[in-house]
């Protein structure tokens, strides 16, 4: 069996993916822009809100009139009005000693610059009230642009767009957003002994998992997936099946199997014999998923993913989605949740390569320091990387880092989530 060629770091695997451009972009409405991302700034068009509202029900008034109002020594008023909700208060500019009934998102009058809630006022005589709370200049009051400024970046370009993000473009009146297109992701698994999930295998069989994990992470990543379906391990028919995806327009394919030394492994030849494809990596000091392939042809992507199933999918979290977030124009350092966790067993590792080992998270364990503020402990979810049920069972990837000898009981370490 031949060794791998040369192994690269992690590092140096995600400096190739930094390599690759975003892709295209699109225009889509704003129902539809859940979780896209922003290929451009956008700046607000205008202030929002437009006018000063009142956050109360109250009275309008001019904070220096209540200066100083307690119980012993109210501020008296007279009410020269009540402004409807939805419209201008047309003619009530509020002079000294004056103010004006208001509603909860009504608009303040000129003259008025604070809301006295309805709660801290007495009405003494029809139209003279008298209020026994101070009240601060703007107290009360969302102003003009408090929540964004006419011509302000309201969203950054390369941000995932989520409800809130939504939420004030729609408050701006923004319809239609501009996004980075979905990546085209085409999953190919490859095997002799592999059967589709509908059939029951025959002896030494079995049945074609990574095809369904790996469409259910490009989903995750809202990304189009394009199926190829089952590949028997021949040069030919692998090589046809990548044509195809490539000729389908995918942006990355993923290929599950053959990706190691082996005499029965093709994919590194596979992806040498595409015209205009170069084979970047073969090789990468990451547990699991150490023979793991990367190739390019122009700003597309080819894997050679493990085909072991847990391995797959640590290898797609790790490096693949990576790079989906290189696609999509965000940052990939942010692109799955990360947190600190305490080690509640010893994690051993060995120098040379970055462990991604399956854990369960503990949520009340330990307690740092005392001080009530308790962090996850991880446990090892120990088994083979062929066993899809330890993935089941775990909540995320402890990462031991290159340089670690391993971890101690007791130890934090980064997890990264699963979604
Ligand atoms: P390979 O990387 O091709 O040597 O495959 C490693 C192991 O993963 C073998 O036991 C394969 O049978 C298994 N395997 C490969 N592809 C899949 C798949 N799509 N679903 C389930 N197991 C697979
Ligand atoms: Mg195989």
């Amino acid at each position: 069996v031949k060794g791998f060629f040369h192994l690269l770091s992690s590092r140096q695997f995600k400096e190739l993916l930094l390599d690759f451009q975003p892709v295209g972009t699109e225009d889509v409405s704003l129902d539809s822009a859940l979780c896209r991302v922003a290929a451009e700034d956008i700046h607000a068009p205008e202030d929002l809100p437009p006018f000063s509202r009142s956050t109360m029900d109250g009275f309008a008034v001019r904070a220096r009139d209540c200066f100083g109002a307690s119980e012993s020594e109210p501020s008296l008023l007279s009410v020269i009005g009540d402004i409807r909700m939805g419209t201008v208060p047309e003619g009530l500019a509020i002079g000294p000693g004056q103010a004006a009934r208001i509603w909860t998102g009504g608009m303040l009058p000129p003259g008025a610059d604070a809301v006295v809630m309805l709660e801290y006022v007495r009405e003494i005589a029809p139209g003279v009230i008298e209020t026994f709370r101070a009240v601060a200049p703007g107290e009360n009051v969302i102003e003009k642009g408090q929540d964004c400024q006419a011509d302000a970046l309201v969203v950054r370009a390369g941000s995932r767009l989520r409800p809130q993000e939504l939420g004030v473009l729609a408050g701006l009146g923004i319809t239609e957003v501009r996004v980075r297109k979905r990546p085209l992701v085409a999953i190919i698994s490859t095997g002799d002994e592999l059967v589709p999930i509908e059939q029951s295998p025959s002896p030494g069989k079995i049945r074609d998992i990574n095809s369904t994990t790996l469409s259910a992470l490009a989903q995750e990543d809202r990304c189009g997936v394009v199926r190829m379906g089952i590949v028997d391990d021949s040069l030919d028919h692998m090589l046809n099946a990548c044509a195809q995806a490539l000729d389908k327009g995918a942006d990355v394919v993923l290929v599950s199997g053959g990706s190691s030394v082996g005499n029965r492994d093709f994919t590194l030849r596979v992806f040498e014999s595409i015209a205009g494809c170069r084979v970047l990596a073969h090789g990468v000091a990451v547990r699991p998923g150490k023979p793991t392939l990367l190739a390019r042809t122009g700003n597309r992507a080819l894997f050679g993913l493990p085909g072991h199933v847990a391995s797959a999918m640590v290898v797609y979290q790790v490096f693949v989605r990576y790079l989906l977030s290189v696609l999509q124009g965000t940052d990939p350092e942010k692109g799955s949740l990360r947190i600190m966790a305490q080690c509640a067993e010893p994690f051993p590792s060995a120098t040379g390569r970055e462990d991604y080992v399956r854990v369960a998270l503990d949520r009340s364990a330990f307690e740092t320091g005392g001080s009530g503020i308790t962090c996850p402990a991880a446990r090892p979810v120990h088994g083979k990387s062929g066993l899809i049920s330890t993935l089941v069972k775990s909540d995320g990837l402890l990462v031991i880092p290159r340089d670690s000898e391993g971890l101690h009981r007791g130890e934090y370490a980064e997890v990264i989530i699963f979604q």
